[in-house]
Formats: structure tokens, C-alpha cells, sequence
């Protein structure tokens, strides 16, 4: 039985690769497959390549597999798809594989059926443990599903099984906690999850766009212009929750201040339900990471359910070396932005349509 196992590669450059949760989490699925007898096939991609290029291939994770599985790694170029495929075959059972980049690929990210049906050549059966990747339409994870046997891979499951636990029948009172740099990229979560939700509270640039919109000087502040109508609509609704005070540098709001952690601490203490997406500040400066700080800690020492999601709001959680406090470090990104906002998820659809 060959498996093709896919799973998140997409590592942030600057990140440590053989310490990120992705990786981790692919090591994780991979020993969940390979038993001795199994082939596995380790199915990637990265960046967003135009083309081949060499700085975005996979070939680097070959040894960082291979020391954390202690089992040797072949590595499979993607030109010719036939050759990889003689190659899995000739290898001894067990043996297990990584495929280069399927983004070096024409029709990947345009689903093309030929490609996927190619790519569905090279196994017997297709398990998808990509869950950041869920919310695009690609060859190797909704067009593959017509030519193989297709599931879930754990960290998928466990993704999408607790992030429907949040917001399917949450326990309440539920809030919701969003900043971050975009209030566009949340819209849609807070749309979706407002009716829902006892709470939603506000910080960064998202709470900035909300201050402006309730005719209050931000100063320099970042905010979104274009966000404005919409958060005149929405800072009417009772459950938006503003910052009372803040942290400033100039005439600039870059944190949430000592007034408002203890508002948003009081609410997150009383919550049974939390999900946070976003930093309460400019946390990369140290002089304004108290805000986000202190949001991760309390939601950390809670005993509601909880979620935290986001590459920048995961970095303040990692640094504070608290994520096992947490229910759900989400490694989703966009993914968890588009579940949680109630939209479209190809790639899991078309599991569950197989399923
Ligand atoms: P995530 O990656 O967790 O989804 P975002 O990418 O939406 O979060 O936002 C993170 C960015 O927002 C950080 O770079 C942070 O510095 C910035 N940010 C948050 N609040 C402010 C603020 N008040 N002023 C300037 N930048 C801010
Ligand atoms: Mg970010």
C-alpha cells in the first residue's frame, strides 16, 4: 500500500523549520502511516512560485525528517512524474518519500484534473493533513480526490473537530478577541460569529479602524480607511468591545492599555468559550507587547475552551511557552480565518464528499 500523505511545509523563511509547529506536525502524520509495510509519499508545496525555483524547494526537509523519524528519506523530483513513480515502485515496502514542491507544477493551483489525476498515479490511497491549505481549490487536494481513495490525516481532523466545537454549540458566554494589523482580514469571522458570541473584543489596528468610527482621535494611528462604513454599522452593536485606554508613542496607538487588560481580563475570566485572533498591539516592539502579553497569559490560566489562531498571534503565544494551556493553537491561517468566517473549504469538502 502506498500512501500519498499530504501536509504543511509553508514555513515562515525566518522560522526555525525543524522546531515549527507545521513541521512537527507533518513528523506526527507520517508516523501515523508508516508502520514498516507502507510506502509513504510526502506531499508539499511552499511560497508561491511562478515557476521552479530553487530557494523554494523541498529538498532541505529531507534530513530534518530523517533525524526526527530516524529513517531514511528519499527525495522526488517533480519533472517527470512518471520517473518518481517507477522509483516508488522498484523501492522496498516501507520506504518512505518526499516529493518536491507541487507548486513547481503547472495546473496545481489551477486544479487541473490531468495533473491531479498524475499525481494520483503515484498511490493507492490519498490522506490530506493540510488542513492550512483547506481553503484553496489545488490539484493535490481536491482534484487528486476523484482518483484515490481519499481522508482526513489526524492534525485535519483535529482542527476542523475543534474549531467546530467552538462555534457550532458554544458554551457561554463566548467572545471572541480580535487584532491584528487588518480589521478586513477578520470581517468575516466577526460577521459570521457575532450572532453567536456574548463579546467581541477589540484590539490593534482592528480597534483603531472601530475608535474612528465612534468619532474618536486616533492620531497617526493604523487604520483602515475603506473599513470605515462598515465599522460605523458594526460599533452600534452592544457586544463590540473598544479599548478605554492605550498605550501610545507620539500621537500614534500602538498597544491597548493597563485599564483595558484588566476590562479584557475580567470578560476573558468569565468566559467559557474564547477564541482570540490577532495581537493587541505592535508587540514586535517590546514597549507595546504588554497588551498582547497579558491577553495570552489570561486566556492561558482560563478554564473556558480555547482557540488561538493567527502566524503573529501564535508567536506571542510560542514566546510565552504557554500554548499547552491552550485547546487549540490553530495552524491554519487563512484556513481557520475562512472556517471560522463560515466560508467555502474545498479541500475539505471534497473529503467529506467522499467520506
Ligand atoms: P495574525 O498573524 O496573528 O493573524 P495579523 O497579521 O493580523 O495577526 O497582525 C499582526 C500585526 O499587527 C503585527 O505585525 C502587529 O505589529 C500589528 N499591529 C497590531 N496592533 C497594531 C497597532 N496598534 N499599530 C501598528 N501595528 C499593529
Ligand atoms: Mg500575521
Amino acid at each position: 500500500m502506498t500512501y500519498l500523505l499530504a501536509v504543511n511545509l509553508d514555513i515562515k523563511y525566518e522560522e526555525d523549520k525543524s522546531s515549527s509547529e507545521r513541521f512537527l506536525s507533518a513528523v506526527r502524520a507520517v508516523a501515523s502511516l508508516a508502520n514498516g509495510k507502507n510506502k509513504v509519499v510526502i506531499v508539499s508545496h511552499r511560497g508561491r512560485p511562478q515557476a521552479r525555483e530553487e530557494n523554494l524547494s523541498l529538498r532541505e526537509f529531507s534530513p530534518l525528517f530523517e533525524r526526527k523519524l530516524k529513517k531514511k528519506i528519499l527525495f522526488l523530483d517533480n519533472a517527470a512524474l512518471k520517473k518518481a513513480k517507477e522509483k516508488i515502485t522498484e523501492a522496498q515496502s516501507g520506504s518512505i518519500f518526499l516529493l518536491e514542491n507541487t507548486r513547481f507544477l503547472k495546473g496545481e493551483t489551477e486544479n487541473s484534473l490531468m495533473l491531479a489525476k498524475e499525481l494520483a498515479s503515484l498511490g493507492d490511497a490519498f490522506v490530506n493533513d493540510d488542513f492550512p491549505t483547506a481553503h484553496r481549490r489545488d490539484a493535490s487536494n481536491v482534484g487528486i480526490t476523484k482518483y484515490l481513495p481519499s481522508k482526513m490525516g489526524p492534525n485535519f481532523k483535529k482542527e476542523v473537530y475543534l474549531l467546530s466545537r467552538a462555534i457550532d454549540k458554544p458554551m457561554k458566554p463566548f467572545i471572541l478577541i480580535i487584532g491584528g494589523a487588518k480589521m478586513a482580514d477578520k470581517l468575516g469571522v466577526i460577521k459570521n460569529l457575532l450572532p453567536k458570541t456574548d463579546r467581541i473584543l477589540l484590539g490593534g489596528g482592528a480597534a483603531n479602524t472601530f475608535l474612528k468610527a465612534r468619532g474618536i482621535d486616533i492620531g497617526g494611528s493604523l487604520y483602515e480607511e475603506d473599513m470605515l462604513a462598515k465599522a460605523k454599522i458594526l460599533a452600534k452593536n452592544p457586544k463590540m468591545v473598544l479599548p478605554i485606554d492605550y498605550r501610545k508613542d507620539g500621537n500614534k496607538i500602538l498597544d491597548i492599555g493597563p485599564k483595558t487588560v484588566r476590562l479584557y481580563r475580567r470578560m476573558i475570566g468569565e468566559a467559557k468559550t474564547i477564541i482570540w485572533g490577532g495581537p493587541m498591539g505592535y508587540y514586535e516592539d517590546k514597549r507595546f507587547a504588554n497588551g498582547s502579553r497579558e491577553i495570552a497569559k489570561a486566556i492561558a490560566s482560563s478554564k473556558a475552551y480555547s482557540i488561538v489562531g493567527g502566524g503573529d498571534t501564535d508567536a506571542v503565544v510560542r514566546e510565552l511557552k504557554i500554548g499547552n494551556k491552550i485547546d487549540l493553537v490553530s495552524t491554519g491561517g487563512g484556513a481557520m480565518l475562512d472556517f471560522l468566517a463560515g466560508k467555502k473549504m474545498p479541500a475539505l469538502d471534497a473529503l467529506w464528499r467522499k467520506s
